[in-house]
């Protein structure tokens, strides 16, 4: 490697140039701020190819890399097929005939740098060696520019980003928790078959359990697949005795429909293993640094939700990062804010993949499965801010109130004993910003702090009620004014405030 030139300072140092460091460096870059993104060389080892879900498109188009990202011309998938939790063949299609990714990660990678490249990010090729915080709230990055590392240079930040995924630069100073996981060890091996695939859904990814693991198979081109098997080093019956070809191939015979497939195609990259083991953080921020994407958690690859979560991560942190440089008194907030979106993130995906391996239990009875489903993922993070309003509406106070506002010739609104306004962390552009919520209490959610319901503007609402003497009135001021919603949810939101007291009906009542 030739020496390589590298700045002093830049306002945000961004470590790895996986999907959440190519997201965060170009999100970041585009908002005019100085990113210096450092990746690993790439390895020649083969990379994997991955399922991305169509729901990506909303975050590929939220980062202005939608188009490059068709052009590019991806295999696209039109659903998954499953054998698991019983020998039936389960074929699932995306909904609206939507299409997902299948693409292979050095590709993928390389056209997310060249996108963060295009908004102005500064992409260096080189392996960061080590971070150092100081007290005066920088960080200093130590980057290895020859290939003997002997003199590692410095740069100052006053942002890192440690997006180095498993590797976790900084993630794994501490912060990183996997002691109680089970581990999972991917072999994957990529297989050609000139003349196509016997499959009805040929675009489908295809995922099987079997007795002691999963196997799993991602197709990049009508004649090429990868198949993975998802094993437990210390639970998965393993031939460690023999290569880890050898290994592979005893996995594969294992399943019987993907092995069926690939019995008369060609091995075209010998196997390799990459660790699989999920983890989590115990905070994901600290005062000059950010853990971002798989650098603060790994979900179980079963999700293939990996990418769009790594993604979003690196979203939130741009704002987070984006708050702490314009608006530093809001940093601390803007820190909290984010840890607890990421545990609640990790700890959704987990308690979901956790059903998926209950649902494997039932067919295979191997601690590979049972181990799997028993995981309680339940992490420490702030009350709930969200309100289902439909089984809030089963609530027989809210039914009450939903019936005389009805009944209601007139209505006079007034703030009732109930009303608590608190103040909350949320999200208003490209800041963490401290927004208003309401304290709520019901017999159905419990104690919650929301400021949204279906759409609803809660604290807004309070805001205008006392202005208007009848509810088609309120309901169309309130439409003027705020982001319309529909009639019924508006009805539901106005008896939710009714019947917790935060709003009092004064009409037709004694004073
Ligand atoms: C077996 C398996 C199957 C999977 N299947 C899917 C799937 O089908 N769909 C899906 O969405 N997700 C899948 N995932 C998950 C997905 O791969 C990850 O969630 C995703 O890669 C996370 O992106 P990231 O940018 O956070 O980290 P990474 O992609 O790991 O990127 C980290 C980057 O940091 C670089 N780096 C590391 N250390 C340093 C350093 N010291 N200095 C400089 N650079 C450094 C690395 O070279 C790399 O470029 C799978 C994962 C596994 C293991």
């Amino acid at each position: 490697m030739s020496r390589i030139h590298l700045p002093s300072t830049s306002d945000i140092i961004v470590i790895g140039g996986g999907p959440a460091g190519a997201s965060a460096a170009r999100i970041l870059s585009a908002w005019g701020h100085g990113v210096l993104l450092l990746t690993k060389s790439q390895s020649p080892m083969p990379t994997l190819a991955e399922s991305l879900p169509p729901s990506c498109r909303k975050l590929f188009r939220a980062i202005g890399v939608l188009e490059a990202i068709d052009e590019a011309g991806f295999y696209r998938s039109t659903g998954n097929t499953f054998w698991w939790g019983n020998d039936q063949m389960r074929s699932e299609h995306f909904a609206d005939d939507e299409r997902g990714y299948q693409v292979v990660r050095r590709e993928f990678d390389h056209l997310l740098r060249d996108q963060a490249e295009a908004a102005n990010t500064t992409v260096v090729e080189s392996t960061v060696k080590r971070v150092e915080f100081d007290a005066d709230d920088t960080a200093t990055v130590h980057v290895a520019t020859d290939s003997d590392c002997r003199t590692p240079v410095a740069v100052e930040a006053r942002v890192v980003l440690d997006c180095s995924g498993r590797s976790g630069i900084i993630a794994r100073r501490g912060f990183r928790r996997q002691s109680a996981m089970p581990l999972t060890l991917a072999i994957a091996g990529v297989w050609e078959r000139p003349e196509g695939w016997s499959l009805a859904e040929p675009s489908h990814t295809l995922v099987e359990a079997y007795h002691d693991g999963w196997a799993w198979s991602v197709p990049v081109s009508t004649s090429r697949r990868y198949v993975t098997v998802m094993v437990d080093p210390r639970e998965t019956d393993l031939d460690k005795a023999g290569k880890i070809a050898a290994t592979y191939r005893r996995e594969l015979a294992k399943t019987r429909e993907i092995s069926g497939l690939t019995h008369d195609a060609q091995l075209s990259e010998a196997p390799w293993a990459c660790d699989a083991s999920v983890y989590s953080a115990s905070r994901c921020a600290g005062s000059t640094f950010l853990l971002v994407g798989d650098a603060a958690s790994f979900i179980d690859p079963l999700s293939s939700f990996g990418v769009k979560k790594a993604i979003s991560s690196a979203w939130m942190a741009a704002i987070v990062a984006n708050t702490c440089l314009v608006r530093p008194d809001m940093g601390e907030v803007a820190r909290n804010f984010y840890t607890a979106r990421e545990m609640e993130i990790f700890s959704t995906y987990a308690k979901r993949t956790a059903a998926y391996f209950r649902d494997g239990a039932t067919m295979h009875d191997h601690p590979f499965w049972t181990g799997r489903s028993e995981l309680n993922y339940d992490l420490d993070h702030n009350s709930p801010t969200a309100i289902d309003l439909d089984s809030v509406r089963r609530d027989p106070t809210v039914q009450a109130s939903f019936a005389e506002l009805k009944n209601s010739a007139e209505i006079a609104l007034t703030p009732g004993d109930g009303l608590e306004i608190e103040r909350w962390p949320g999200i208003a552009g490209r800041e963490v910003v401290l927004e208003e919520r309401l304290g709520l209490e019901t017999p159905i959610t419990g104690r919650v702090a929301v400021r949204f319901v279906r759409n609803v503007d809660l604290p807004a609402l309070v805001r205008i009620a006392g202005h208007h003497r009848h509810v088609p009135d309120l309901f169309e001021a309130y439409n003027q004014r705020y982001s319309p919603v529909i009639l019924p949810d508006f009805l539901g939101a106005l008896s939710l405030l009714l019947a917790t007291g935060a709003l009092i009906n004064g009409f037709g009542k004694e004073v």
